[in-house]
């Protein structure tokens, strides 16, 4: 078969969460959004509550509906994108908890759902979800009345720790939410590796679950197996694939193995990637196509069946590296074709 084996490791994920948990004082959740980046939220979703993990995140409702399905009743299910209109029916009947993030949003809750739980997310200057200061004052009281169950908000810099904007947003967190009495939550991977300030009453790490940077410590995730599919020797002068990209110089091994941009591995990573077979670095040549990748395989004596392009020898990041990314892009770009196999 000429499928690729991407291969997820649940238990480092339990013992990534439970690293991140030790390293604070408050309670762990965890962020399971766009389908645990791309590695299957109720996979992941159950092994993470089995280790004890009481409170989850979504972006939208819809797949706090799908979570919701896979855990039954019990973990909190947390939605970032709030309550939009059309989503009530689903967050009653999922029994989710949207963050509410505007004026309007708390009026459609309130409206909609009255009594039903909701968190509130507040804008600390990222300027891209929850409320601002100004809205947030006017609001406060009358929000603060309907006893909203967590008060959240976003650092832009986190992964950056001397980055000045982690402080400032600190201390406008502080400011915005002092006395309030409600939970807050302030840190996501990033964000818990800050030390103590930054923790408040709950973390939500979400990449450094899945092996990613900023935890550099993370135990490794994801392995991506690809098949050989035929070997060739590639004379001086010839071209390998597309634009006739790479031109050989000497006879070279070339390996076609069964991935490409299709299943996630972004053509732009195309000239600096390697793959690796048990250690060794095999460079990429030529263009990535949409379902094949081209390896100078000259240096083995012999081409096995696979090639790894993700696992011990080479991380999420430095995958991401070759294409001028972040880990968080390629975990949620891996495609839909592969064989998945987990580990439990
Ligand atoms: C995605 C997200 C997280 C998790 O971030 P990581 O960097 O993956 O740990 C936490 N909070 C919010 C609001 C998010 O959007």
């Amino acid at each position: 078969m000429s499928t690729a084996t991407l291969t997820i490791d649940l238990p480092a994920i339990v013992a990534n969460w439970r690293a991140l948990d030790g390293m604070t004082a408050c309670e762990t959740s965890a962020v399971i959004k766009a389908d645990a980046y791309g590695l299957g939220a109720a996979k992941v979703g159950l092994a993470l509550a089995r280790a004890g993990v009481r409170q989850f995140f979504v972006a939208q409702a819809e797949e706090g509906v799908t979570l919701r399905r896979a855990l039954g009743p019990g973990p909190v299910i947390n939605v970032f994108s709030g309550h939009m209109p059309g989503d009530a029916d689903m967050i009653r009947a999922a029994d989710l908890v949207p963050m509410i993030n505007s004026v309007d949003q708390l009026l459609l809750h309130v409206e909609s759902l009255p009594g039903h739980p909701f968190g509130i997310q507040l804008d600390t200057g990222m300027n891209r979800l929850g409320m601002e200061p100004a809205e947030w004052s006017a609001l406060r009281d009358i929000a603060l009345a309907q006893r909203p169950t967590l008060v959240i908000s976003h650092l832009a810099c986190a992964d950056e720790p001397d980055h000045p904007m982690n402080a400032e947003q600190l201390s406008t967190f502080e400011e915005m939410t002092a006395g309030i009495g409600a939970p807050r939550s302030l840190a996501a991977t990033g964000g818990t590796l800050l030390g103590k300030a930054y923790h408040f009453d709950l973390c939500r790490p979400g990449v450094g679950l899945y092996g990613g940077l900023p935890f550099v410590d993370a135990a490794p995730v994801v392995r991506l197996d690809v098949p050989v599919i035929q070997v060739r020797e590639v004379m001086p002068g010839e071209s390998v694939g597309y634009g006739g990209a790479f031109v050989a110089r000497r006879p070279t091994q070339v390996a076609t193995i069964a991935a490409g941009y299709a299943d996630g591995l972004i053509r732009a990573m195309g000239a600096e990637a390697t793959l690796t077979h048990e250690g060794h670095r095999l460079p990429v040549v030529g263009r990535v196509s949409m379902d094949l990748i081209t390896v100078d395989v000259s240096a083995l004596s012999e081409v096995p069946e696979h090639l790894e392009l993700i696992g011990r020898h080479q991380s999420v990041d430095t995958v991401a590296g070759f294409a001028g990314t972040i880990g968080y892009e390629i975990l949620t770009s891996l495609g839909a074709r592969y064989d998945r196999v987990y580990l439990t």
